[in-house]
């Protein structure tokens, strides 16, 4: 089994990184559930001495991610957040970033509790206006993390235009790609340096494992990950990297049919007159349409919001529905609401939440793979 160069994402997504098991010729990757690796004589192994440095669950997994995202390694963690971690440890103490500034609550949390205690500074920044982000740059900016498309409001960010900005100052761009996947947007290809995911969305899809991942372009980062991965120790399991890759191998399956009900649920929704605002990239009423369809152009996800009149009667709404369930988390295969600000966001304060167009009112959906039929008829009865 051979990857040919050019071989398409479909294909890539299902074959990069594996090789069929060389003792057995099992197709799939085994589970390698060891601590440690018998070595032959003093000195001489085969590249495995300790698990938490090489597993070749693993490393199957970060080969295929590194070819998905069209990197050159990847790095899998035991969580989003400790790969949002690792790409932090590559600054000083005096450094400084440049936020999308409705970034991920947990990230917000990292970086406002944690991480100014040794000594960074964050600038959260309206990262979908290019003015803005060039006028943050200090005199010790090294990094710029963008999130693109955000959470709830679903705001984008131009990549492309980010990353040269970001170069021409001397500083690298980190872009967490959780929300749109690979499958619908390429940070690398863009520009990007590094790109982070929360395996735990759609890449494993399965809403069955906690996963993250970085992956790099540059020697130095490369080098550092590994270095750090191995020092820090937040490593994924062998159990969780066979997930994530059993995952990866209907990505691309999986993002047509969220993205097909992402479209029709919003289109739905924006004709319903108990509806006062649908936000959907791919919808032409979103304000960044043509940013959506020149940097998402395969289509734009499962992720989308609505609001109703009041707070009340999101609640009746949310309380009604009967199929989509109500809880934390997205990208799985099956359909989740949530109210953002009383879920997601409540550690975000009132003010802030509401210079970010989060209203109360707002309701979150992460539309699965379910008969699109199923959904509309949820969605109508629990708005009725
Ligand atoms: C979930 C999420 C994270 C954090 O990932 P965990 O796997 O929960 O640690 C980071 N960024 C985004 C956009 C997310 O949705």
């Amino acid at each position: 089994m051979k990857l040919a160069k050019n071989a398409r994402f479909a294909t890539v997504c299902l074959h990069a990184g594996q090789e069929p098991d060389p003792s057995t010729g099992a197709i799939i990757t085994p589970i390698f559930q060891t601590s440690t690796y018998v070595q032959e004589e003093l000195g001489k192994h085969k590249g495995f001495e300790y698990a938490r440095t090489q597993n070749p669950t693993r490393a199957a997994l970060e080969a295929n991610l590194a070819a998905i995202e069209g990197g050159k390694a990847a790095f899998a963690f035991a969580s989003g957040m400790s790969a949002v971690s690792a790409i932090t440890s590559r600054l000083s103490s005096g450094d400084h970033v440049i936020v999308t500034d409705n970034t991920y609550g947990g990230t917000f949390r990292l970086f406002d509790k944690v991480l100014t205690r040794y000594g960074l500074q964050f600038s959260y920044v309206d990262t979908s206006r290019i003015e803005e982000v060039e006028r943050a740059f200090t005199a010790r900016t090294k990094l710029v993390f963008v999130e693109t498309p955000t959470n709830p409001v679903l705001r984008l960010s131009d990549l492309a235009e980010i990353a040269a900005l970001t170069h021409r100052k001397g500083a690298i761009l980190a872009v967490d790609n959780t929300f749109a996947s690979p499958c619908l947007q390429r940070p690398i290809a863009l520009g990007a340096d590094l790109v982070m995911h929360s395996t735990t969305k759609y890449l494993n899809g399965h809403s069955d494992s906690i996963g993250g991942v970085v992956i790099a372009t540059r020697d130095e980062d490369i080098e550092w990950l590994r270095f750090i991965q191995n020092s820090a120790g937040a490593i994924l399991s062998p159990f969780d990297s066979w997930l994530v890759l059993r995952g990866t191998k209907t990505l691309p399956l999986r993002m047509k049919q969220h993205t097909a009900n992402g479209t029709a649920l919003a289109q739905f929704l924006e004709k319903h007159p108990k509806v006062t605002k649908v936000i959907y990239p791919g919808l032409p009423s979103h304000p960044q349409y043509a940013l959506a369809k020149k940097q998402m152009p395969n289509g734009c996800g499962g992720m989308l919001s609505f609001e109703v009149a009041s707070l009340d009667v999101a609640r009746q709404v949310l309380n009604r529905f009967k199929l989509m369930a109500l809880a934390e988390s997205l990208g799985g295969v099956e359909t989740l609401v949530c109210h953002p600000a009383s879920m997601t966001h409540a550690s975000v304060p009132p003010e802030r939440r509401a210079k970010i167009g989060l209203s109360d009112a707002l309701i979150r959906i992460s539309a699965g793979i379910e008969d699109i039929d199923d959904l509309i008829e949820d969605l109508e009865q629990a708005l009725r």
